[in-house]
């Protein structure tokens, strides 16, 4: 269909501030990081409502019309790049906050809206969405919902896919599939908004959420702790879970160069711990009551000082310094301006493995002409490990022998290749070394019969 025709029918659906075409395009991106290259579409439709999500859908899928989904544009894995003959359709409008149910410990909302005005909003009701991660500030809850997010605390809440209990979502025929139930357990046939957690907006466009709440703990602590064997990383992980228990609510771990990076001298961060230890341990411990929780945390560290479980520890007690520690980790992601390009990396390795497969790889990576900096840091107790590695160019060779020195040595320990980010554009290519043929066939089974035009981000994941 004519270009202009098919404006005319987004214009019969939508008000023309809602429609950006030509010049305006030039101001908006694919990504949030990617600020100096202009999107490339055939236009960007800002919908209000889920009525507007579905006109707009039908439109396109009437018109074999593909559509690129937009929403905090916080992904590492190429899944919001557009064509010039692409329809993007941005949720940054709908992004109502609905019902706070305070006494059910539920909030519904619009897709469109930014993690941390919820987790926000929340805390002023005494109510925690336990979802915290570095893009929490510009990722939205309908793009986490739709990459299944995980971060920082996803041992003891589970992934974004165990906070949502309701789901409305557009599906590439037009179709409103509305579910806003505040149920925690609903066995009435198959758990339908699965389909849409975790699926990259390949089967339909999240447009509300029902999320669970928590009571929002009193106490929180962090301490910062250092060791040079990983097996002390575990051991320091089994005291924790026997004596503090379901208070554990983070376990992070940095490895050398990346804490030496984070706290050098030409950065903001205070160097609260010398850098000269192999891993860094970073613990937060949410409670109920001040003076006993500290005393209690503070007991736990000592001990394990004394028992040389862990070299040295440092804790904060104030929200300034809880904030600082935790910038250290949460901030890893500035480390990817250290070169001109960089590729990053999410796997999942068993826990008991993650000290020797990292020394592996990052052993293998220093042997690959072309690579600069290796950043390893990541979710210790959940097994999810992260790595931003710095290179001077973006040849495809090198790029090719990166991911395979990450993913094969994933594969040997039956890892996966994305423990939380997706697999996108960026990674297909190496989705079979994480799931069976058959796997993917049911995958592309399932795509072809919610979305036979496969007009709905296509390409992305399968
Ligand atoms: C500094 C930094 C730290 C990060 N840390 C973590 C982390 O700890 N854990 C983690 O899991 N991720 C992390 N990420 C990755 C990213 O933030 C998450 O994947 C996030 O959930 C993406 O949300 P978004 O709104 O930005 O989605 P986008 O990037 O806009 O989109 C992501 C995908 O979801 C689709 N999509 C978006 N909105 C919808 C919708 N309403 N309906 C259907 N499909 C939709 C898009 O088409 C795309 O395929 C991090 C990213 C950065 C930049």
């Amino acid at each position: 269909m004519p270009i202009n025709s098919i404006i005319s029918l987004f214009k019969e659906v939508l008000d023309n501030s809602s429609i950006l075409l030509g010049e305006d395009l030039k101001s908006r991106f694919y990504h949030i990081w990617k600020t100096d290259i202009s999107l490339e579409s055939l236009c960007l439709l800002l919908p209000r409502s889920s009525e507007e999500v579905s006109a707009v859908v039908k439109i396109c899928n009437d018109n074999n019309q593909e559509i690129v989904i937009h929403g905090g544009l916080t992904n590492l894995v190429g899944s919001t790049i557009s064509t010039k003959t692409q329809v993007v359709v941005s949720l940054e409008k709908m992004n109502k906050i609905i019902e706070i149910d305070e006494k059910g410990k539920t909030i519904t909302c619009e897709s469109g809206v930014i993690i941390e005005d919820i987790i926000n909003v929340v805390k002023d009701k005494d109510l925690l969405l336990p979802l915290n991660f570095g893009a929490r500030g510009s990722a939205q809850i309908g793009g986490a919902v739709s990459t299944n997010a995980g971060g920082l605390r996803v041992f003891k809440y589970g992934m974004t896919r165990n906070l949502v209990l309701g789901i409305e979502a557009v599906l590439p025929d037009g179709t409103v599939i509305s579910s806003l139930k505040k149920l925690m357990k609903d066995n009435s046939g198959y758990d339908l908004k699965q389909l849409f957690i975790g699926s990259e907006g390949t089967l339909g466009i999240v447009t509300k959420v029902v999320l669970r709440l928590y009571r929002l703990p009193k106490t929180r602590f962090t301490s910062l702790a250092v060791t040079n064997n990983y097996q002390n990383v575990l051991n320091l992980l089994k005291i924790m879970e026997d004596r503090v228990s379901s208070n554990l609510t983070g376990y992070e771990l940095l490895w050398n160069d990346t804490y030496k990076q984070m706290v050098g001298d030409k950065t903001l961060y205070n160097k609260y711990l010398p850098d000269n230890y192999k891993y860094y341990v970073f613990i937060e411990y949410m409670g109920g009551d001040f003076e006993n929780d500290y005393t209690h945390f503070e007991s736990i560290i000592l001990d394990c000082i004394d028992r040389r479980v862990i070299d040295d520890a440092v804790i904060g007690k104030d929200d300034k310094e809880q904030v600082n520690i935790w910038g250290i980790r949460e901030d890893v992601a500035v480390l990817a301006d250290e070169r001109d390009f960089d590729q990053q990396f999410d796997i999942s390795i068993p826990v008991p493995l993650i000290g020797e497969v990292i020394d592996k790889i990052s052993l293998e990576l220093k042997d690959c002409k072309g690579v600069k900096t290796i950043f390893p840091f990541g979710h210790v107790a959940d097994g999810n490990i992260h790595f931003i590695i710095g290179k001077d160019s973006d040849d495809d060779d090198l790029k090719s022998k990166i991911n395979d020195i990450i993913y094969d040595n994933t594969q040997l320990v039956a890892g996966s290749i994305s423990a939380e980010h997706g697999i996108g554009l960026d990674k297909k290519k190496y989705l079979i070394k994480s799931r069976s043929e058959d796997e993917i066939e049911l995958m592309r089974l399932i795509k072809k019969s919610i979305d036979p035009k496969n007009i709905l981000n296509p390409g992305r994941v399968i």
